[in-house]
């Protein structure tokens, strides 16, 4: 399994794309949040990584997303990919969540931009179903996308919130998405060849601090994702996700 790297930043960020990795295994291909923008993201990633890794940062070979939850540095990227494969792919988008991620998804989010299309003649009613085919993320049990099976857990955070640990072929990769910190969450996620963990500001969030207090063996499979643009990468202790970068399992 390889994981790319497309966003690191956190919402506020000036310097790098907002929350956004890529799972791919046997030619699958997985985005795991859909920030605005993104092609650019991929575009992006594309020129970092260069030309062996070009047909998998491409819109067109991306068919399923899996969105985490509704909070726009993981989602305002997927009116435009869900447009992009209605209009230019003529086909729905392949989208996995938690039950109540996809209710806010598109009843207080997407509707409203997407709930109605002019089709040259008149404007026609448009629903969730019309561009997207939607699989549900259990919380109970695994589920299966693609090559991978992948087993979610609420987290601690302002939305309904789903953690990832996403399996393949005997290795795994942890994803926190967006939490304060817990140590139940750590547990859940601790199994993982990779863990992929956020830190940012506030109380819905991960301190930097907190995360310096888990043990060295935890630490050193971490990977820190969605920091400030002031984080220290170059001095931080746990090691920290650069844009571009492709971990290969
Ligand atoms: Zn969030």
């Amino acid at each position: 399994m390889k994981l790319y790297v497309l966003g690191v930043g956190d919402t506020f960020t000036e310097t790098h794309f907002t929350h956004a990795l890529l799972l791919e295994a046997e030619g699958f291909r997985l985005a795991i949040d859909c920030p605005d923008s993104y092609r650019r993201v991929l575009r992006s990633a594309r020129d970092k990584t260069g030309v062996a890794h070009a047909g998998a940062l491409d819109l067109f070979a991306i068919d399923d997303v899996l969105v985490t939850h509704v909070h726009g540095d993981h989602m305002n990227g997927l009116e435009g990919v869900g447009y992009f494969k209605h209009f230019a792919q003529k086909k729905p988008l392949n989208l996995h969540t938690i039950a109540p991620v996809k209710d806010a998804l598109w009843n207080q989010r997407l509707v409203a931009s997407m709930g109605t299309l002019w089709d040259g003649h008149e404007f026609r009613p448009k629903s969730f179903e019309d561009y997207f085919a939607w699989t549900e993320v259990g919380l109970e049990s695994a589920t299966t996308i693609g090559p991978f099976t992948i087993r979610a857990r609420l987290t601690k955070h302002h939305v309904p919130t789903s953690a990832l640990v996403v399996e393949h072929a005997g290795t795994s990769i942890g994803i926190s998405s967006d939490t304060a910190f817990d140590r139940e969450l750590i547990d859940f996620l601790a199994g993982s060849d990779v863990i992929v963990h956020e830190t940012n500001y506030g109380p819905a969030h991960t301190a930097y601090s907190d995360l310096l207090t888990l043990d060295e063996g935890i630490k050193s499979k971490m990977r820190l994702i969605h920091y400030p643009d002031e984080f220290d990468v170059d001095a931080s202790a746990i090691e920290a996700l650069r844009e571009g970068q492709v971990i290969e399992l």
